[in-house]
């Protein structure tokens, strides 16, 4: 078994433990000994032989137990177990995605709002990654603690794309936001900035615990807005600390399927947000997917191929996720 399928049977352990307050620690072990899999992808089989696991960075010698099942068995017990205690079995529909097709990331951020590097750096990550394109998808101004981005910064911002674009050849920069969902539905930038954009996701940051009709509400009128391509972590969930807001899915993930707006798998570990439940509902709604690192920094990046699990067990097929479609296919920079 390679690192990557490795560290998503980590990843979900990560996850499935998490369901359990009792188990949070054990939960943030799982997940950082899958994060440092998808980072350094050692090879396994190697340090299994040479009874080496423990080398690997946040491997304990009850995470090795499990990496050496999955070795020697290729799956893991200790998953199907947790799987079956948690009710969330193993389907026999779920989908194969293959990584190596994978073309770029649609959701990042930068210096410019609260990404902890720069523009540069995280264009070179990208592309030391095989991406073709990454969205540059710093905050809006509504969220003030970050430095959210006003149409005069994305002008500067804009400026900055355009050098590193010379400096980082063959990747392709698009120019996004993640515009923040306001209480009512409007979106924290005017249409007239939005429209200029390669990307726009538009997610909800506050007011979660919105009543579900308002909720629901807020949730159609943003993705009836034509500007918005994709919508970001779209419950806001915490897994294991908070639950994510209440609305009417299925009316909500039809509406995005009939204005053609994405839903994204936000891969951070903190979020994984859709859910493998809601994604199966919003593929059944017709709904593309994005599925995102979220990253804040180049490292996390390997958010996607740890979490790539989610859209698997979801069962979603790899021609309705936009990060396997070539650029020149993505029908968002054209619309
Ligand atoms: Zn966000
Ligand atoms: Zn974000």
């Amino acid at each position: 078994m390679d690192a990557i399928a490795a560290a998503q049977v980590l990843s979900e352990i990560g996850y499935l433990l998490r369901q359990n307050p009792n188990e949070v620690y054990r939960a943030r072990a799982f997940s950082a000994a899958a994060w440092a899999l998808a980072l350094e992808r050692p090879d396994l089989e190697e340090l299994h032989e040479a009874n080496q696991l423990t080398a690997i960075e946040g491997v304990g010698a009850g995470i090795a137990k499990v990496l050496a099942g999955l070795v020697e068995s290729g799956s893991s017990s200790y998953l199907d177990r947790l799987r079956a205690e948690t009710g969330q079995p193993a389907r026999d529909d779920e989908s194969t995605i293959d990584l190596g097709a994978y073309q770029g990331d649609l959701h990042s951020h930068t210096d410019w709002s609260d990404g902890r590097a720069t523009m540069l750096e995280m264009a070179r990550a990208a592309k030391a990654l095989g991406y073709r394109y990454l969205g540059v998808t710093d905050h809006s101004p509504r969220i003030k603690v970050v430095n959210g981005l006003d149409a005069e910064r994305l002008l500067a911002q804009s400026r900055e794309r355009e050098q590193v674009e010379k400096e980082v050849e063959g990747l392709a920069l698009l120019q996004g936001i993640e515009v923040d969902i306001l209480e009512d539905g409007a979106l924290d930038l005017p249409d007239a900035v939005l429209e200029l954009l390669d990307v726009v996701v538009a997610s909800p940051h506050v007011k979660l615990r919105q009543e579900a009709s308002a909720m629901t509400e807020r949730m159609l009128r943003a993705v009836s807005n034509p500007n918005v391509d994709i919508v970001g972590h779209p419950t806001g969930r915490r897994p294991g600390s908070r639950e994510g807001a209440s609305y009417d899915f299925e009316l909500v993930f039809r509406e995005a399927a009939r204005h053609g707006v994405a839903l994204e798998i936000d891969c951070d570990p903190a979020r994984m947000d859709l859910s493998p439940e809601h994604a199966r509902l919003a593929l059944e709604c017709g709904c593309n997917f994005s599925l995102d690192a979220d990253a804040h920094a180049p490292a996390e990046f390997a958010y996607v191929p740890m979490a790539a699990w989610m859209a698997r067990r979801a069962g979603i097929p790899m021609d309705r996720i936009l990060n396997f479609k070539p650029l020149e296919a993505l029908t968002m920079i054209a619309k």
